[in-house]
C-alpha cells in the first residue's frame, strides 16, 4: 500500500497548495460578496452540502449503475476505469487516473488517502469532512472493520476487506454490489440505490426498500 505513495510527496505538495489557494481566494471572495449583502453565507454552506451529497456522488451512481447492467461496460471500467467513465462525460484534472474496484461476495473494498484527501473529485465530487480526517485516514489501514462498524456496516468475519490508498495519480471508485430485487430496474433506477459511501466503501448501495 506504502509504495503506491512513493513519488507522490513532491507532486502532492502542489495539489495541496493550490487547493489551500483555491479555497482562499473562494473565502476572500465569500467575505466580500457577504459584506455587500449580496450573498447568504447559510446559502453558500447549502449549496456545498448539496455538492457534497447530491450532484457529485450522481456522477459515479451513473457509472456504478451502467455497470450493473451492462456487462461490456463494467468489463471496460475493470480494464480502464478512466476511459469508460470518461466515455460518460466524467473527466478529472489531466493526468489523474482512475481504477474501479468491484466488492463481491468475498471481498469489500474501502478507500482512503493516509496522506492527505485524494479523492475521486470527477464521479463523486466534494470529499466529506470525515475522508479528510487524522481518525479515518489512520484507523481505515489500521483497523478497518472497526471503522466499518461505526460507519454501521458489520460485515462477516468471513469477509475479506482491501484497503485502497489513493494518491494525487491513482484514485478508486468502488463498485458495491448489486442489490438483491433490483431485476428490471432501468439505469435510473438503479442509480438511485448508489449512496456516496457506497463508492467510498463506508456503506453498501441500498436496497430497494429503504431507498423508497
Ligand atoms: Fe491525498
Amino acid at each position: 500500500m506504502s509504495e503506491r505513495h512513493h513519488g507522490h510527496g513532491h507532486d502532492h505538495h502542489h495539489h495541496d497548495n493550490h487547493f489551500t489557494d483555491m479555497e482562499a481566494r473562494v473565502k476572500a471572495l465569500e467575505t466580500v460578496l457577504t459584506e455587500k449583502g449580496l450573498i447568504d453565507p447559510a446559502a453558500i454552506d447549502a449549496i456545498v452540502e448539496t455538492y457534497e451529497t447530491k450532484v457529485g456522488p450522481r456522477n459515479g451512481a451513473r457509472v456504478v449503475a451502467k455497470a450493473w447492467g451492462d456487462p461490456q461496460f463494467a468489463e471496460w471500467l475493470k480494464r480502464d476505469a478512466t476511459a469508460a467513465i470518461a466515455s460518460l462525460g466524467f473527466t478529472g484534472r489531466q493526468g489523474e487516473h482512475m481504477r474501479a474496484v468491484f466488492n463481491t461476495p468475498d471481498t469489500h473494498n474501502l478507500v482512503v488517502c493516509t496522506l492527505c484527501s485524494c479523492y475521486p473529485w470527477a464521479v463523486l465530487g466534494l470529499p466529506p469532512v470525515w475522508y479528510k480526517a487524522p481518525p479515518y485516514r489512520s484507523r481505515a489501514v489500521i483497523d478497518p472493520r472497526g471503522v466499518l462498524a461505526e460507519f454501521g456496516l458489520e460485515l462477516s468475519a468471513a469477509k475479506k476487506i482491501r484497503v485502497w490508498d489513493s494518491t494525487a495519480e491513482l484514485r478508486y471508485l468502488v463498485v458495491p454490489e448489486r442489490p438483491d430485487r433490483t431485476e428490471g430496474f432501468s439505469e435510473e433506477q438503479l442509480a438511485e440505490l448508489v449512496t456516496r459511501d457506497s463508492m467510498i466503501g463506508t456503506g453498501l448501495a441500498l436496497s430497494p426498500e429503504a431507498a423508497r
